[in-house]
């Protein structure tokens, strides 16, 4: 886990980065026209300050958070963030049910941000006691999830199958060909597949495959912790899996 500290460098010296003051303090980048990207930190137990990155898409200059940071205060300090800057977080979609994808949704939901999960997500949110989504996604081999509804914005959400959990969902964003992974994608740093009690590590090879076939024109792909790259982050992941089973 050490290693995403060092990888988190290599994020900072690779974009520009707009808000970032001190360690393991919320930090927002513009990595592309009208696309965000959030690193925020928390203290996990085992593994010191984690930091997670998320997205915000902005179309109309309404944003749709992808994945929430994992507190209260960072969702409160993110929408501020934004908000600073005449764009209004209207909408969020939760990759996975982990407190680094779905920590924010409760907040949101007050916040009255309309909140997103695949069913299966809900499912296990509600299992473990925590706030759902307030809209659910229909879980199918192939979702696709064209339009929010509101404003101009080009997402699709697609279930590989298991992999980091069994619940995990990719998101493509086809203006700027990029696939934001979560948890599902490893960065390229990244030694072994770090926590995998909720998933199936016998199954991620081949939901892997499904991804790589999709969208194999990937130019910028972003993984749930640590520095963005090609798709040879995919091909990585799946040889991590891989290497557990051998
Ligand atoms: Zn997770």
């Amino acid at each position: 886990m050490r290693l995403i500290f060092i990888l988190l460098t290599c994020l900072s010296a690779t974009f520009a980065v707009a808000h970032q003051t001190e360690k393991g303090e919320l930090a927002v980048t513009e990595i592309s026209n009208n696309l965000y990207q959030f690193v925020s930190y928390a203290k996990v137990e085992g593994y010191g300050l984690v930091p997670a990155n998320g997205l915000v898409s902005i179309a109309d200059g309404k944003g749709v958070m992808i994945d929430t940071p994992w507190t209260d205060n960072d969702t409160a300090k993110l929408l501020a963030w934004f908000r600073k800057r005449d764009i209004e977080i209207i909408a969020s979609l939760s990759t996975h049910f982990h407190q680094d994808r779905a920590g924010g949704i409760g907040f949101l939901q007050q916040a009255g941000v309309r909140t997103y999960a695949s069913k299966q997500t809900n499912k296990l949110l509600l299992e473990r006691g925590k706030t759902t989504a307030k809209f659910e996604l229909a879980v199918n081999p192939q979702i696709r999830w064209q339009s929010l509804g509101v404003s101009r914005h080009q997402l699709e959400i697609f279930f590989p199958g298991a992999g980091h959990s069994t619940d995990n969902v990719v998101v493509w964003l086809p203006e700027t060909s990029t696939l934001y992974g979560g948890c599902f994608v490893k960065s390229s740093r990244s030694t072994h597949l770090g926590y995998t009690a909720d998933g199936d590590t016998e199954a991620w090879p081949s939901s892997i495959e499904q991804v790589m076939k999709k969208y194999s024109d990937a130019k910028r792909v972003i993984p749930g912790h640590g520095a963005s790259g090609g798709i040879e982050l995919l091909k990585h992941t799946q040889q991590l899996a891989l290497s557990l089973s051998q």
